[in-house]
């Protein structure tokens, strides 16, 4: 059963994953949350206290296995949700997502896991490298001050502490990390639909996305 393949990909602290699980949720679909996956590595790879600019040290990936499920984020039998948005991992994740190695890894995964059913899949290669096929492709943006205003909200909402310029900060490092790495880029896929979700609410562009999948999809049947 193949089913709906939903892309959604955006720079950091656009919305992605908020969005992607409220749809998944919406519509009963499976969300996968690219990003975690990402963390988890990383996580990982300073646990394991490896020299995180050598790629070669990554192939403890051989026999770990990273997976998301219901929303919850597994290393093996491991539950690393909260773990993986410390601020160490935070602030080594474009790091570690540049190296083809673990990029080929962990799309493998992204791909199999996508292969039957109907799926919710956010990241920064969705719609050009992990499901170029897919039904639906998204791109979300918003303005850096809107983004690390949301992001800053989050972290009090957690108890973590940090100043908006803290945060922006970051925001930028990553989107710059993330869109001039060699290796799948951060970019919108030339058949993806831009949302600018600045002005917008969650459940403005939540219900937005969930129409025009509901276009693609009576474009299918016709
Ligand atoms: O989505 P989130 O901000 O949690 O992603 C963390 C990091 O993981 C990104 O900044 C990026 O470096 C990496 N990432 C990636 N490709 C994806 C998803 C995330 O390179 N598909």
């Amino acid at each position: 059963m193949p089913g709906y393949k939903l892309a959604i990909d955006g720079p950091a602290g656009s919305g992605k994953s908020t969005i992607s699980s409220l749809i998944a949720k919406k519509l009963g679909w499976t969300h996968i949350d690219t990003g975690a996956m990402y963390r988890a590595v990383t996580l990982l790879a300073i646990e394991k206290g490896i020299n995180l600019n050598d790629e070669a040290s990554y192939r403890f990936l051989e026999s770990s296995l990273i997976h998301y499920d219901s929303n919850r984020i597994f290393i093996d039998d491991r539950d690393v949700t909260e773990a993986i948005r410390s601020e160490a991992v935070t602030h080594h994740v474009s790091l570690v997502s540049s190296f083809p190695y673990v990029r080929k890894k962990l799309v493998q995964l992204q791909q199999r896991a996508a292969l039957n059913g109907n799926i919710v899949m956010d990241g920064r290669d969705i719609g050009t490298v992990v499901l170029p096929k897919a039904d639906l492709k998204i791109f979300l943006t918003a303005n850096v001050e809107e983004r690390a205003k949301r992001r800053f909200k989050e972290n009090v909402k957690k108890g973590k502490q940090a100043q908006i310029s803290q945060v922006i900060e970051d925001i930028v490092n990553r989107d710059q990390k993330d869109s001039t790495r060699k290796e799948s880029p951060l970019r919108k896929a030339s058949d993806a639909v831009e949302l600018d979700t600045t002005y917008l609410t969650i459940e403005q562009v939540v219900n937005k996305i969930i129409e025009l999948t509901d276009k693609k999809e009576n474009n299918h049947g016709v």
